[in-house]
């Protein structure tokens, strides 16, 4: 949406859909929350209030790059206009449940949402970046097998507010850089950028964020946006089990880098372990896949995760038929340990399959990596903390597969 030429009624239109994608879904507020609303979604609802579209972004400015969660601090807005904002938005994240805090720097918070509902979101601090993994569901309808968070069901789709909400509280917990050095400063020297901060953003916490895509979308121009966090499109990872035609929409919407979870090679383990396949099955991925990346320079790859189970997925032939099948393609594997959880029936590979595994891969000329383990000490499979705190009503997708759970921009 341009600056200019908003009429009246698209005015309206704008902004009756941003303040209602604001809103928790499960409790109606008076007021919106500013952490759902993306900089044409405020422009609008600033229009719509008769305020220059430049108001829109000074207010983004306070929150994102000062940390302001209050209107009177606002200083360059009248305080007319402060005043007014008070009374129809907040800036609010959600309550902070439980923290845990691993010996390698790993950080896990428990969130809790309106409604009662809780999430997890995830820092992990590693050589020359820091990650944050964000949840984008309360639970999870995917069902894939070896998935602490699928234990729990599918509650609820976060919304915009509640997904950014945690990238902002992360930063101020971790004492981020809101004041002076901005977060794209961050190849300089930590004691020069004034804190910890934030490098990389993955949609790899609670929930597949391509099935909640309408809230995930203006979430990820927030981050993307040098008026919101200012990240880099290769800085923000949205992580899909395999919902293809979101990765057409993802493409043309804004481009992030793609992860994909791939954990099997061929489709009869696939439908096991990720029954979405059964929906989507490997060919179909794939050829997403390579739409994905048509077109762009050839350092650009996809990332596959590949979670390695002992007996099941991890064998020299699974390995081979791996490399088959993203042989030429723009690919990266990423071999990740299983992180146990009660109640799973998989254990983790060995390390000497690992290496095997990995071996056969890079023979095959495809790039490979395993994943650290990270947070041993903590509960660090992905929904593992808030199973333990909260219990879910079960919904999964593995008893109707033809009917999953997205909503849509
Ligand atoms: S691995 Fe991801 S998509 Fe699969 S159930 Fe867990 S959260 Fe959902």
């Amino acid at each position: 949406m341009t600056d200019k030429g908003i009429d009246s009624e698209d005015r309206a239109a704008a902004l009756a859909a941003a303040v209602e994608s604001a809103r928790p879904q499960d409790r109606p507020s008076p007021v919106t929350n500013l952490f759902g609303l993306d900089r044409a979604q405020l422009r609008a609802a600033f229009a719509a209030m008769g305020e220059k579209p430049y108001r829109a972004d000074q207010v983004m400015q306070w929150i994102y790059r000062r940390g302001q969660d209050g209107f009177d601090g606002m200083s360059n807005l009248s305080k007319d206009l402060r005043a007014r904002l008070a009374r129809h938005f907040e800036i609010r994240t959600p309550e902070l449940v439980t923290e845990q805090v691993s010996t390698d720097g790993t950080r896990k918070w428990v969130l809790r949402l309106d409604g009662g509902n809780a999430i997890e979101t995830v820092y992990i601090p590693e050589e020359g970046r820091a990650t944050l993994c964000i949840s984008s569901q309360v639970g999870c309808a995917m069902d894939c097998s070896f998935c602490s968070t699928a234990q729990q069901g599918f509650n609820r789709n976060l919304t915009t507010a509640e997904i950014i909400a945690q990238v902002w509280f992360a930063a101020r917990t971790l004492g981020g850089d809101f004041h002076g050095q901005h977060w794209k400063d961050r190849d300089q020297p930590e004691d020069e950028r004034g804190g910890r901060v934030i490098s990389n953003i993955v949609f790899m916490g609670m929930g597949e964020p391509l099935a909640n895509y309408n809230a995930v979308l203006p979430a990820i121009r927030i981050l993307l946006d040098d008026f919101g966090f200012g990240l880099s499109k290769r800085r923000v990872t949205v992580s899909t089990s395999g919902l293809v035609p979101y990765m057409d929409r993802l493409r043309e919407d804004v481009d992030t880098a793609l992860a994909v979870s791939l954990h099997a090679p061929d489709d009869a383990l696939r439908d096991e372990i990720v029954p979405i396949n059964r929906k989507y099955p490997i060919a179909e991925l794939l050829n997403a896949c390579r739409r994905y990346t048509a077109g762009k320079d050839r350092k650009t790859h996809i990332v596959y995760e590949y979670v390695m189970l002992d007996g099941i997925n991890d064998r020299p032939e699974h390995a081979r038929k791996l490399a088959k099948l993203l042989a030429g393609m723009p690919a990266k594997v990423n071999l990740i340990p299983f992180n146990p959880f009660p109640q799973t029936r998989y254990r983790r590979s060995s390390p000497e399959a690992i290496q095997a595994f990995a071996k056969i891969l890079r023979d095959k000329h495809i790039l490979t990596t395993t994943r650290k383990t990270r947070g041993d000490d903590i509960d660090a499979a992905c929904g593992q903390l808030v199973g333990k705190v909260m219990s879910r009503q079960k919904n999964r997708l593995g008893t109707r597969i033809g009917d999953v759970p997205v909503t849509t921009a």
